[in-house]
Order: C-alpha cells, then sequence, then structure tokens
C-alpha cells in the first residue's frame, strides 16, 4: 500500500477514517490469493475482500500488489480490452483450464 501511495495518487486510508461507503476488507481465513476485480456493492456493509491465504500469498510483494491492483480495478494485461494493441494471445500454449484468464472484457 505504501509503495502504491509513494508511486501513484492512490491513497489506502483506515476503514475509521472512511469518508465513502465502500472499503476493501483484507481476510486472511480462506483459501487463496484473490480480490473481486473493481466496485461490486456488497451485502450488508461489507467491504470488497481481498484475501491472502497464510503464509503462501504473503510471501513474496507482488502477491499482494497484485490482489490490491484488482480491487481497485485493474484487469490482467491479457484481459484487457485494448491488448491486441500490445501482445499476442497464443492460444495453444494456454493450459487447458486456464483459458478463460485470457478471455477479453468488453472494457477496461
Ligand atoms: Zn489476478
Amino acid at each position: 500500500m505504501k509503495r502504491f501511495e509513494t508511486e501513484t495518487c492512490i491513497k489506502f486510508v483506515p476503514l475509521k477514517t472512511r469518508v465513502y461507503n465502500t472499503y476493501i476488507e483484507i481476510g486472511s481465513t480462506k483459501k487463496g490469493c484473490y480480490a473481486m476485480i473493481g466496485y461490486h456493492p456488497q451485502k450488508n456493509g461489507q467491504g470488497l475482500p481481498v484475501n491472502f491465504q497464510l503464509p503462501e500469498c504473503t510471501a513474496h510483494q507482488g502477491t499482494i500488489e497484485h490482489e490490491l491492483l484488482h480491487v481497485i480495478g485493474i484487469l490482467h494485461e491479457q484481459a484487457r480490452s485494448d491488448r491486441d494493441e500490445h501482445v499476442t494471445i497464443v492460444w495453444e500454449n494456454i493450459e487447458k483450464g486456464k483459458i478463460h484468464h485470457s478471455y477479453k472484457e468488453s472494457k477496461n
């Protein structure tokens, strides 16, 4: 979070000082490293979930940054609507069961 705040205009603030109703809720009780991409209305005033299974998901700073980027709305590069201007997808090189990671989103 400090790196993003230092290098971008993004600011993370503690929940107790929030001014918006939407917030991220970071946990480690579930399996896997994941975050929803961007804003999704949450039930019962819950935060947007970000999970870091311990210790696997916190072993590398890049994994943490990856999930934080998702929760603020950043897609995988290969899924961006403009990806064909920047990368070539070699479909036959993608493992079975993971091809959905390379489907293009309709908007960025
Ligand atoms: Zn991801």
